[in-house]
C-alpha cells in the first residue's frame, strides 16, 4: 500500500513540468553602468523591461537630452524615464520622465534632483527599486510597451510629480476626475515630422492639486489641465505621505492606441507586485531557454546579465489593434502599416553574434524581422543599416544582407530571396542620402578599381573588406536560391579583399586610386583607412574566406604567427587621424592584451580563427582568458561599449563553447565553454546540450569531443545539428591537445578551401 503510494507521487512529480529556475536572482542590470565619454565599460544603463520590449524604464542622472541617462559614479537622479537607445553615442529618442518630490514643488530638473546611494537600489530586469536620500521610494516594474509605477512618499511629507516632456515639442493633458494624464512627446532621430510617442497614465489616488509647467522657461501654471509646445509637462500633488502607482504605456500610433495597450498589457494588474512577479515570471522562462549548470556564481551571474541584455534586442517597434494584428508606426514614410517592425540597432555592431544568437533562439522573430527589412526599404528605398528608429546609414558596410543570408542557410525562409538581392544589389550600386552606410561611399571605385581608395575616401580600406563579405553573403544567397544574375555579380566582387594587401608589410592598407600605398605606414595608427581601429585590429576581416587570407599572408605558420602578435605587441597607440584618445584606444591600453581590443567589434571574431590554421588550442585558451579577464557581472562589466546586445552575445555565445564568425554561412566555431553543462532549449521545445566534462579556470582545453555519442573532430558546429537537438561531450584537460582537429576537413567554412 505505502508502496503504491510512494509509485503514484513519483509518478504524479514525473509528470508536472519542472518548475522555471529563478534565474532573475543572477541578473545585474547595473552591469556597464560605470560608464563616461572617455572610457566605458558598458556604456548601459539599468534597464527595466520584458524581453525584446518597445519601451523600457530606467532611473535617469544625466540632464534632459544628454546620452548618458544613467552613470553609475553620480550622486542624484532627477526622473524614471521611458528609454530605448540602449547607448548615449545614438541618444535617445521619444523620452518622458517622472520624478517624485517632497517639500516644496521644485519642477526643474536640476532644482528637484535628489541623492541617492547604491546601497538602496534594487536593479532588476524585472524590477528597479530605489529609496532617495529625502525618504521617497520609486518602484518600477515593467511590461512590453509600459510599466508599473510606484512612488512612496515619506509620512506627512507632502507628495508631487512631475511629468517631464523632455527635450522637443511635447503635449499634456491633465484628466483629475478621471486620475489620468495623456500627451506625447516627438524628441527623435531620423523619423518624420508627424514623429509621436503618445503616452497615457493613470493613477490609484485621487489629485490634491495639479498644474502645467514649461521646462524650457521653467514656469509654473498651478490649476491648468492642458498645455502644448516645447517641453510643456504637468505636476500633481497627493495627499501628504501618500502611496501611489501609475500604470504607463504609450504609442507611436494614437492615444487610442496607448490606452487599448494600457488594458491589454495592465489590465489585469492591480499591485505593482503583481506586475513584478508577471514580468519575473517571463523573464524566467526566457532565460531558462539556456540554463547552465557548474562554474561560479560570479560566472552564472556574468552569463545571465549578458544573456538578460542579449535579450533586450531585435526591439520590437510593433503594437497590437484592437483586434489583436500586429501594426506599427512607420518612421521610414510616417504612414501605420500592418505587420511587424523592430528598430534601435546597428548592423555594424550586430550582424556579427547579435543576431545570430536569435536565429538560434527566436526564429521566429528572426523571420519576422526579415521581413521588416524588405518593408521598411519598400517604405524609404534602401535597406536599413543602423535604426535610430529611422534609417541613420552610420557607421560601414551593408550588413543587411548578412542577417538574410544568415537567416536564409538556417532554414529562416519567411521572405523573397529575390526581392533582398534586388535590394541588396541597389546598396552596392548606389550611395543613398544618409550615412556612409547607406548605399556604398566609393561604390564605383570598388567595381573599378576591386578596393574603395585612400584617402579619396574615410575608412576606405575597413569599407572595401566589408563590402567584399557582405558581397560573398550577397552570392552565398543567390547561390542558395539560384539566381545566377546576382550570383555573378557578387562572385566578382568577394575576392576584393586581397586588393588592399600589402605583402610588404603583411597588413590590410589604404591605397589611392592610383594603387599607390598610403605612406609612412605605421600599424599602430588608428583612423585613416580604418573605422575605429588600426590594421592590427583590420587584418582579419575577411570572415568569409580565412584561407584566402591566410594564402595572402604567406600560410599558416605566417598566419598564427601574426594572431600570436596580436597579443604579444606593445598596447600602444598612435591616435592617428583622430587626433587624440578615444575611449576604444584607452580601453585597449586597459585590457593589456597588447593590441587585442576586444572591447570594440573588428577584431571580436579574431580569437577563433586558430580554428583555420591547425592550432585550435590558442582559440580554447584566448577566449577563455578574454571572458575571465575582461567581463564580471558588476557596473565595470564589460570591456567597452556593450553595444545593442553584440558583446552581451559574444559572452553568451563564447560561454557556450562556440562563435559565429561568418554569419551567412551555417557554421560555429568552436572555443572553451565556461560551464559544465548548458541546456539550449530550442523554440520547438528540442533540446541542444553541451557538456564539458572535468572543465574549470585551469582544464580549459578540449581533448576529445563526441557529438550525440559519436566522435566529433571538427573545429565547428553545424546550425542544423543545434537545432536537430543532441548532444555535445567534451572532455576537458589543463594541456593542449595539440593533434586535435588539424585536418583539412575539420576546418571551419572558407570559401578558398570550398570552391
Ligand atoms: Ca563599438
Amino acid at each position: 500500500m505505502r508502496y503504491t503510494f510512494l509509485l503514484f507521487l513519483l509518478v504524479l512529480t514525473d509528470s508536472l513540468p519542472a518548475a522555471t529556475p529563478d534565474l532573475v536572482k543572477y541578473v545585474n542590470t547595473l552591469q556597464g553602468t560605470n560608464s563616461k565619454h572617455e572610457l566605458t565599460r558598458g556604456n548601459t544603463y539599468p534597464t527595466t523591461a520584458l524581453p525584446f520590449g518597445m519601451n523600457t524604464w530606467s532611473p535617469q542622472t544625466g540632464r534632459n537630452g544628454d546620452g548618458w541617462k544613467y552613470q553609475y559614479f553620480k550622486k542624484t537622479i532627477r526622473g524614471f524615464q521611458q528609454a530605448h537607445q540602449c547607448s548615449s553615442w545614438s541618444n535617445d529618442y521619444a523620452v518622458f520622465s517622472f520624478m517624485p518630490v517632497t517639500g516644496q514643488l521644485k519642477v526643474n530638473e536640476d532644482e528637484r534632483a535628489a541623492g541617492f546611494s547604491h546601497d538602496n537600489e534594487t536593479a532588476k530586469p524585472n524590477y528597479y527599486k530605489v529609496k532617495l536620500d529625502n525618504g521617497i521610494t520609486t518602484e518600477m516594474a515593467p511590461t512590453e510597451r509600459g510599466a508599473h509605477l510606484r512612488f512612496s512618499f515619506p509620512a506627512n511629507g507632502s507628495s508631487y510629480l512631475v511629468l517631464d516632456g523632455y527635450t522637443k515639442l511635447s503635449s499634456v493633458k491633465i484628466f483629475p476626475k478621471e486620475r489620468k494624464i495623456i500627451g506625447y512627446v516627438n524628441n527623435g532621430h531620423y523619423v518624420p515630422d508627424n514623429f509621436r510617442n503618445y503616452f497615457v497614465a493613470v493613477f490609484d489616488k485621487p489629485f490634491k492639486s495639479y498644474g502645467t509647467w514649461e521646462n524650457r522657461k521653467n514656469t509654473v501654471s498651478a490649476g491648468a489641465v492642458e498645455l502644448e509646445g516645447e517641453g510643456a509637462g504637468a505636476y500633481i500633488e497627493f495627499k501628504p505621505g501618500e502611496q501611489v502607482q501609475v500604470k504607463v504605456t504609450s504609442s507611436y500610433i494614437s492615444t487610442e492606441q496607448a490606452e487599448l495597450t494600457l488594458k491589454r498589457e495592465l489590465g489585469n494588474f492591480k499591485t505593482l507586485e503583481a506586475t513584478k512577479a508577471a514580468a519575473a515570471e517571463v523573464w524566467n522562462r526566457h532565460l531558462s531557454r539556456i540554463l547552465v549548470e557548474g562554474g561560479t556564481e560570479e560566472e552564472k551571474s556574468t552569463f545571465y546579465s549578458c544573456f538578460f541584455r542579449a535579450s533586450l534586442f531585435s526591439r520590437q517597434f510593433f503594437e497590437y489593434d484592437k483586434d489583436g494584428k500586429p501594426c506599427y508606426y512607420s518612421a521610414y514614410d510616417g504612414k501605420v502599416h500592418y505587420g511587424y517592425m523592430f528598430t534601435d540597432t546597428g548592423f555594424w555592431d550586430t550582424f556579427r553574434a547579435q543576431f545570430p544568437l536569435n536565429t538560434i533562439l527566436y526564429p521566429t522573430m528572426h523571420g519576422r524581422y526579415m521581413q521588416a527589412m524588405l518593408a521598411a526599404q519598400e517604405q524609404c528605398g534602401w535597406l536599413p543599416s543602423w535604426s535610430f528608429p529611422g534609417e541613420g546609414g552610420s557607421m560601414i558596410g551593408n550588413h543587411a544582407i548578412s542577417l538574410l543570408t544568415d537567416a536564409w542557410v538556417k532554414g529562416i525562409t519567411t521572405f523573397d530571396p529575390e526581392q533582398a538581392l534586388k535590394a541588396y544589389l541597389k546598396e552596392a550600386t548606389n550611395k543613398g542620402p544618409w550615412g556612409p552606410a547607406n548605399g556604398r561611399h566609393g561604390w564605383k571605385e570598388y567595381f573599378q578599381l576591386g578596393y574603395v581608395p585612400y584617402p579619396e575616401y574615410g575608412e576606405a580600406t575597413a569599407k572595401t573588406l566589408e563590402y567584399a563579405y557582405d558581397d560573398f553573403c550577397g552570392y552565398q544567397l543567390a547561390k542558395a536560391t539560384n539566381k545566377p544574375f546576382y550570383e555573378k555579380i557578387f562572385a566578382r566582387q568577394m575576392y576584393n579583399y586581397k586588393n588592399v594587401y600589402d605583402p610588404s608589410t603583411g597588413f590590410m592598407r589604404g591605397r589611392n586610386s592610383k594603387g599607390e600605398w598610403k605612406a609612412n605606414f605605421d600599424p599602430f595608427e588608428w583612423g585613416g583607412p580604418y573605422t575605429e581601429g588600426n590594421a592590427w585590429h583590420w587584418q582579419w576581416s575577411v570572415f568569409h574566406d580565412i584561407q584566402g587570407l591566410i594564402g595572402l599572408m604567406g600560410g599558416e605558420k605566417n598566419f598564427i604567427a601574426k594572431l600570436d602578435s596580436v597579443f604579444s605587441e606593445p598596447n600602444k597607440v598612435n591616435v592617428g587621424t583622430y587626433g587624440g584618445m578615444i575611449h576604444e584606444m584607452t580601453e585597449m591600453v586597459m585590457a593589456n592584451m597588447g593590441q587585442y581590443a576586444h572591447g570594440n567589434q573588428p577584431i571580436q571574431h579574431m580569437i577563433y580563427l586558430y580554428n583555420y590554421a591547425g592550432e585550435p588550442w590558442k582559440a580554447q585558451y584566448h577566449v577563455r582568458e578574454v571572458m575571465r579577464k575582461l567581463y564580471n557581472s558588476t557596473e565595470n562589466g564589460y570591456p567597452g561599449d556593450e553595444d545593442q546586445g553584440q558583446t552581451s552575445s559574444w559572452y553568451v555565445l563564447s560561454a557556450l563553447g562556440f562563435y559565429s564568425v561568418c554569419p551567412g554561412t551555417d557554421q560555429y566555431v568552436i572555443g572553451s565553454p565556461v560551464f559544465a553543462k548548458a541546456t539550449i532549449t530550442l523554440e520547438d521545445g528540442k533540446k541542444f546540450v553541451i557538456e564539458a566534462d572535468n572543465n574549470n579556470q585551469q582544464n580549459v582545453y578540449i581533448q576529445s569531443a563526441k557529438l550525440n555519442a559519436e566522435a566529433y573532430t571538427a573545429n565547428y558546429i553545424r546550425h542544423s545539428d543545434l537545432t536537430k537537438g543532441g548532444i555535445l561531450k567534451l572532455q576537458m584537460g589543463s594541456t593542449p591537445a595539440l593533434n586535435k582537429g588539424l585536418n583539412p576537413e575539420d576546418r571551419p567554412f572558407s570559401l578558398s578551401a570550398n570552391r
